[in-house]
């Protein structure tokens, strides 16, 4: 038998997320593992551990691994096949859930999120404001399955998933709304991979490849949007971190008026809106 603090050494170099997986495997929080180093774990966690800690190592993400992320105060249930919810994501979601209580709070309206995911932002969305009903789009399936999942997770009632190609996935439900939001994939075909292995190899490239400049997503979304956004309707969407007057330049083509930028903690830009007229 084998102790908890061998375990750890043998992985020094990804120290937390052996303490993570061990807590996970063991069911206890990650404070018993400090404490009791000395204690014998059995053959069954010990060959667990070492079967995923071998996956790590590789550059498979931690978050498949313990199967959850935290994204806006809210466990996340994850799996391959889904983008891995970032913090800078919640940026837009802070923006437009500050946006509703503003200018909606008590008022029953509609929001759509274009590539939902895990559900991060959708459901984030439908936690904190349960007035708004939200509709999520994406076009494959994985993400359809898990957001349920997560929306079963949070007890969320206002919320519904449908799959198909940006807006095909809602024709005939005859929708208009006041706020589309999304986290498009942005990232240039070329760049991907010069990505980190964890991201390049494992996340879903669907969800990361933004065509030839990274853009395609936004021009398609932009034009076709008009057509489903209530006249002053809020679009919002993230971008990278270098996209932000290219971005914008779209949203002002378009016809979009309060064409704006925001910035993240790091003071990149990270997010562009507009108001359709
Ligand atoms: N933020 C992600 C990354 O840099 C990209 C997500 C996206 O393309 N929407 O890895």
């Amino acid at each position: 038998m084998v102790i908890i603090d061998e375990l750890r050494r043998r992985y020094k170099d990804f120290s937390l997320d052996g303490i993570l997986i061990l807590s996970k495997l063991l069911n206890v929080d990650k404070s018993h593992i400090y404490t009791y180093g000395e204690k014998e774990v059995s053959k069954e966690v010990e060959n667990k551990f070492i079967y995923l800690m071998e996956k790590r190592t590789k550059g498979y993400p931690i978050q498949y691994i313990l199967k959850e992320r935290e994204f806006m105060g809210l466990e996340f249930y994850l799996e391959d096949g889904v983008l891995v919810p970032r913090p800078d994501t919640e940026i837009l979601v802070e923006y437009v859930i500050d946006y509703i209580n503003r200018r909606y709070k008590g008022i029953n309206i509609k929001a759509l999120d274009i590539g939902i995911g895990s559900g991060a932002i959708s459901l984030s969305v439908a936690n904190y404001c349960k007035d708004v009903e939200v509709y999520g789009i994406d076009i494959e399936d994985i993400p359809i399955k898990v957001a349920n999942i997560n929306k079963e997770k949070f007890n969320l009632t206002n919320v519904s998933f449908y799959k198909g190609d940006l807006f095909q996935a809602l024709e005939g439900l005859d929708l208009k709304f006041h706020i589309i939001m999304s986290n498009p994939p942005y990232i240039a075909s070329e760049k991907i991979e010069g990505l980190h292995t964890t991201v390049k190899d494992f996340e879903p490239r669907v969800a990361l490849d933004g065509g030839v400049d990274g853009l395609d997503f936004y021009r398609r979304i932009t034009v076709e949007s008009k057509k489903y956004l209530k006249d002053n309707g809020l679009l919002i969407y993230e971008i990278g971190f270098d996209q932000g007057e290219e971005v914008y330049n779209i949203l002002v083509k378009e016809g979009f008026s309060n064409v704006s930028i925001l910035k993240d903690l790091q003071g990149l830009d990270r997010v562009v809106l507009g108001i359709k007229k």
